[in-house]
C-alpha cells in the first residue's frame, strides 16, 4: 500500500522529514523543538459533499483520518474500532450537536462539551488515549517485563487539559499518567474531576505553586537526558498532532448539520468562530478549509490575552503590546481572565500555521525539498526572535495570506459577562441536547469561553449580514460556576443547581487520590514520584 504525502510528517523547524503517524504521535515534539505537520494537505475526495452528507460523526472521522494515516500503519478496521470506542463515551448521539441559538441572525452553537469531562478537549483526548493504547499493545505483543514499552505521560494543567487527559488514559495498559496542577488554583469542580479518578495508572500531583511552576517542572523533565533514557515520555498538550487531526471532524460534521437544517438557504456563506488559546482548535478548522470545506472565513476569538488578535491587526507577534495600561498585570505575563483555558502568553500551535504561510509566500520556484527547507529556516528564525527578543514581525504578504482564511476579535471580561447575560435573556433554543444549559426560563446558559466566541460571532454577523455562523462552544457552564454566577445571579429563573449535570452532583465529596508536592522541592521531587510508581 502506498503512503501519500499527507500521511508523512515533517518538523516545522526543518530537521525531520518522512516520519510516520505513529512516530509523531508518540514523540509529540520534534527533536529540533519544532512541531510535526503533514508534508502535504490532502483534498476532500471528489463527490464528498454528496457521499458524506448523511455520515455519522464516527464515519466522518474515519474518512478524514484515512487521509492523514496510511492503512499500512493502522488497518481500516482497527481505525474504525479506535474511533468507535473513543466516541462511545459521549452523552449525545450526534457527539457534537449543533444548536440554533438565534435563528433571526443565523447564529448556531456547536456544543463540543458532551464528552466525559464536559470540555471540548475530550473530542481529541478520548481518541489520543485509545491511540496510545493501540500502539502500545502492538509494540508489546509477546513481550514481558522489562521488554515492554511503557509510556509515561506527564503534563501540567490549569484545569481542562488535565481532566481530559486523565479520562482519556485511565485504565490504559502500559501507560501511566502524571498530571501536575497548582494546589488550590484550579476550580473546585476541575480539581474534583481529576482527583476522584482512582485508576492505579493515574497520578495527580498537587503542587504548591503556580501553573507556571508546574509547567517548568514538566519542561525540565522532558529536557532531562537521564529521564528520557529511563522512560518513554509522551505529551498530551495540544502540540500533539493527533489532537489537531481529531478536531477536524466536527468542522465537517457541523457543516453538514447546518446545511441539512431547514433554516439553511442553499449557497449562503458559512463562517466558523472559535474561542482560542493555543490555536489548536482553530488550526483544525484551518486544515478543514484547506482541504476544501467551504468555510468562507474562520474567526479567532481571544480574551484579553490577545497575542493572536494583535498579530492579525498588525503582523507583529509579540508577547506584550508596546503600551500596557497601568491596571494591567506586569508586561510579559499572562492576565488571569474569566476564561482561564484561553489564558496564554503565546499560542504554541501558531507555529504550524506559520510554516504553511512561509512555504506559500517564500517558496519561490525551487523544487519541493528546497521550498520545505526554506520554510523551516524562516520559521526557525521567527521562533528564535520570539525567544530572544520577545517577538517578531512578518512581511505584509505573509499577513495578507493569513487574512485570506482567518480574522480575529478580542473580547474583554466585561463583554464576556454581558454576552452570558444577553444570551440568557434573549436566546431560547429548541429542546436541549445536553442537560444543564437552560435556566428555568428556557434561556441558554453559556460558559465564559463559549461566550467569548458568541461575542465575536455577533460582531462578525453585524459586518456580514446574510452569512451563517457556527460558533464553537468549548465547555459546559457548570465547569465555570464563578463567571456564570457573576453574570446570572439574580436573573429570573436562574439557579446554579439547575446547571449542574447529574455527573457533577456529589463529585466533590467522593474519595480522592492525590500526591502533595511541597513548595520549593523542584522537579526532582516529581521525578521521585514517577520512579516510585513506574516499574522499568
Ligand atoms: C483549551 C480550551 C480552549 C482553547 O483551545 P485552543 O485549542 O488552546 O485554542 C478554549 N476553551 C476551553 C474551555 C478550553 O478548554
Amino acid at each position: 500500500m502506498s503512503v501519500t504525502d499527507s500521511q508523512r510528517y515533517l518538523s516545522t523547524r526543518g530537521s525531520s522529514y518522512g516520519l510516520s503517524f505513529e512516530d509523531v504521535v508518540l514523540k509529540g515534539l520534534a527533536p529540533d523543538g519544532g512541531l510535526f505537520i503533514p508534508e502535504a494537505i490532502p483534498q476532500l475526495p471528489e463527490g464528498w459533499e454528496t457521499k458524506w452528507r448523511n455520515y455519522s460523526f464516527q464515519e466522518l472521522a474515519f474518512e478524514i483520518m484515512a487521509l492523514y494515516v496510511s492503512p499500512s500503519e493502522i488497518p481500516p478496521e482497527d481505525m474504525k474500532d479506535i474511533i468507535n470506542r473513543s466516541y462511545s463515551t459521549f452523552r449525545s448521539p450526534d457527539i457534537t450537536p449543533l444548536v440554533t441559538l438565534d435563528e433571526s441572525k443565523q447564529l448556531h452553537l456547536l456544543e463540543l462539551f458532551c464528552g466525559p469531562t464536559f470540555a471540548f478537549k475530550d473530542v481529541a483526548l478520548q481518541f489520543l488515549g485509545n491511540l496510545f493504547e493501540y500502539f502500545l499493545v502492538r509494540r508489546n505483543k509477546g513481550k514481558t517485563g522489562k521488554d515492554r514499552h511503557q509510556l509515561v505521560v506527564i503534563g501540567a494543567t490549569s484545569g481542562d487539559t488535565g481532566s481530559a487527559a486523565i479520562y482519556g488514559l485511565r485504565g490504559k495498559q502500559d501507560a501511566s499518567v502524571f498530571i501536575l496542577h497548582p494546589k488550590g488554583k484550579v476550580s473546585p469542580i476541575q480539581e474534583a474531576q481529576m482527583t476522584t479518578v482512582l485508576d492505579p495508572n493515574v497520578h495527580n500531583l498537587s503542587v504548591e505553586g503556580s501553573f507556571d511552576d508546574c509547567q517548568d517542572m514538566v519542561k525540565a523533565m522532558f529536557g532531562d537526558p537521564e529521564m528520557n533514557k529511563v522512560y518513554h515520555l509522551a505529551a498530551v498538550n495540544s502540540i500533539n498532532w493527533a489532537r489537531i487531526l481529531a478536531q477536524m471532524t466536527y468542522y465537517v460534521h457541523s457543516y453538514f448539520s447546518l446545511i441539512k437544517s431547514p433554516t439553511y438557504t442553499q449557497g449562503k456563506p458559512v463562517r466558523f468562530v472559535v474561542p482560542s488559546g493555543n490555536f489548536g482548535d482553530i488550526l483544525a478548522g484551518w486544515f478543514a478549509k484547506q482541504m476544501g470545506l467551504p468555510a468562507e472565513r474562520l474567526v479567532i476569538a481571544t480574551n484579553e490575552n490577545d497575542i493572536l488578535d494583535r498579530f492579525w491587526r498588525t503582523g507583529h507577534y509579540t508577547k506584550k503590546a508596546p503600551q500596557t495600561d497601568a491596571t494591567d498585570t506586569q508586561p510579559g505575563s499572562v492576565k488571569a481572565t474569566l476564561s482561564p483555558a484561553m489564558d496564554i502568553l503565546v499560542s504554541s500551535n501558531f507555529e504550524r500555521l506559520l510554516w504553511f504561510l512561509a512555504f506559500k509566500i517564500h517558496g519561490g520556484d525551487d523544487d519541493i525539498t528546497k521550498k520545505r527547507q526554506r520554510a523551516g529556516d524562516i520559521v526557525w528564525g521567527w521562533l528564535d526572535d520570539l525567544k530572544s527578543k520577545g517577538g517578531f514581525s512578518v512581511e505584509p504578504a505573509v499577513l495578507e495570506a493569513a487574512k485570506q482564511d482567518l480574522e480575529s476579535e478580542r473580547v474583554s471580561d466585561s463583554q464576556t459577562i454581558d454576552t452570558i447575560r444577553d444570551t440568557y435573556s434573549t436566546c431560547y433554543p429548541p429542546a436541549p441536547a445536553s442537560s444543564g444549559t437552560r435556566g428555568r426560563s428556557g434561556g441558554y446558559i453559556l460558559d465564559p469561553h463559549s461566550a467569548v466566541g458568541v461575542a465575536a460571532s455577533r460582531r462578525s454577523i453585524d459586518r456580514n449580514p446574510g452569512t451563517y455562523h457556527i460558533s464553537l462552544s468549548t465547555a459546559h457552564p457548570a465547569k465555570f460556576a464563578h463567571a456564570v454566577d457573576l453574570a446570572l445571579s439574580g436573573q429570573e429563573g436562574y439557579h446554579f443547581d439547575d446547571v449542574l449535570p447529574p455527573e457533577f452532583v456529589g463529585l466533590e465529596s467522593k474519595e480522592r487520590r492525590v500526591i502533595e508536592v511541597p513548595a520549593g522541592e523542584g522537579w526532582n521531587a516529581v521525578r521521585k514520584i514517577v520512579d516510585a510508581n513506574v516499574a522499568v
